[in-house]
């Protein structure tokens, strides 16, 4: 029982697997926003900004969703959790 579940799981996962391959070679990932619009610094106080990359809930919105690249989403990372700190963003909102 336990061993069909993993292999049903296995399965699903090979198939997303080859359609995420297949969509990278025909047109490519979402594009780091800030790289677009050349940012470099994200400033914590920047709140239109960073909202942009929480959820409503106050989540953080992780780079698979976002498009960020690795470089802006741990400087957007920084800069809500410094947001966080100052107050300025929530922690989790219920
Ligand atoms: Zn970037």
């Amino acid at each position: 029982m336990a061993r069909r579940k993993q292999t049903l799981f296995q399965k699903r996962r090979e198939r997303r697997e080859k359609r995420e391959r297949d969509k990278s070679i025909v047109f490519r990932k979402k594009f780091c926003r800030l790289c677009q619009e050349k940012v470099d610094f994200i400033d914590y106080k920047d709140l239109r900004r960073l909202e942009k990359f929480i959820t409503e809930r106050g989540k953080i919105i992780p780079r698979r969703i976002s498009g960020n690249c690795a470089r802006h989403q741990r400087r957007v990372t920084f800069a809500i959790k410094r947001a966080r700190h100052a107050g300025l963003l929530p922690y989790t909102t219920k």
